[in-house]
């Protein structure tokens, strides 16, 4: 490999690590909720082309560390009648961080409403639904727990014995040297993706690459991590 390419290499990972949260000069809004999402569905997950994907404006809050119900009312200067009213399956005593909220839209401006992006498949599916976004999300949320919670504590022990304990992430991209935070069964193709329980899509991961990887496929992450250990290992630091 060679500079030029090592360069490419690294602007690519820097790129796909660091979210551009800032809306680019003559960027259009479409463009820009797209690029925000990395051209991936919110409900599908998948990465499509950016001409095969649409946006929307939806009015909802996700509930950030540190911020409680009371904070969700008072910024949106809403009753917990109302706020119940556009959210029947919430419960208050559990609102904590990640939550979705419906909250009004009765201004129309930004602020109070959050790029959404998603493919025509995941479009047809919602809109047949008649669902907005929060709760099309809760009812694939609900789905994909439902899938994760069958996984026994034996299914689980097998696995974590099958692998020796061993973080499959890690083995690649720390030659297994590193493997001292919590294991965890991974799901190689995510359920979100259409992964499903079987042991051949399991695999011991630790706890940061199973967050990192997030809703990649193991094909998919395996050459981020590759390309990470590659850039280390020629002294690029991150
Ligand atoms: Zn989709
Ligand atoms: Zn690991």
């Amino acid at each position: 490999m060679n500079a030029i390419e090592l360069l490419n290499d690294m602007r690519r990972v820097q790129e796909s690590i660091s979210v551009k949260r800032v809306r680019r000069k003559n960027e259009s809004r479409d463009d820009y909720i797209k690029r925000k999402a990395k051209y991936r569905c919110s409900y599908c997950h998948k990465v499509y082309n950016k001409k095969d994907l649409h946006t929307s404006l939806e009015p909802f809050h996700v509930v950030k560390k540190s911020e409680n119900l009371r904070f969700v009312l008072n910024h949106y200067r809403i009753d917990e009648k109302t706020l119940l009213k556009l959210n029947p399956g919430l419960k208050l005593s559990s609102v904590k961080t990640g939550t979705l909220v419906m909250v009004p839209d009765s201004y129309k401006i930004f602020p109070n409403t959050h790029g959404v992006c998603y493919c025509e498949k995941c479009k047809i599916k919602r809109y047949s639904l008649e669902l907005d976004h929060v709760s099309f999300t809760r009812l694939l949320v609900k789905k994909r727990r439902k899938i994760r919670d069958q996984i026994t504590n034996s299914l689980r022990k097998k696995i974590l014995q099958r692998d020796n304990y061993k973080c499959a992430y890690c083995e690649i991209e720390f030659d297994g040297k590193k493997n001292n935070s919590k294991l965890t069964v991974d799901h190689m193709k995510p359920i979100a993706r259409g992964g499903n329980n079987e042991e051949k899509n399991l695999c011991t991961s630790c706890e940061f690459h199973n967050n990192e990887k997030d809703s990649l496929t193991y094909e998919e992450y395996v050459p981020k991590i590759k390309e990470r250990k590659l850039l280390r290992e020629n002294g690029v630091t991150f």
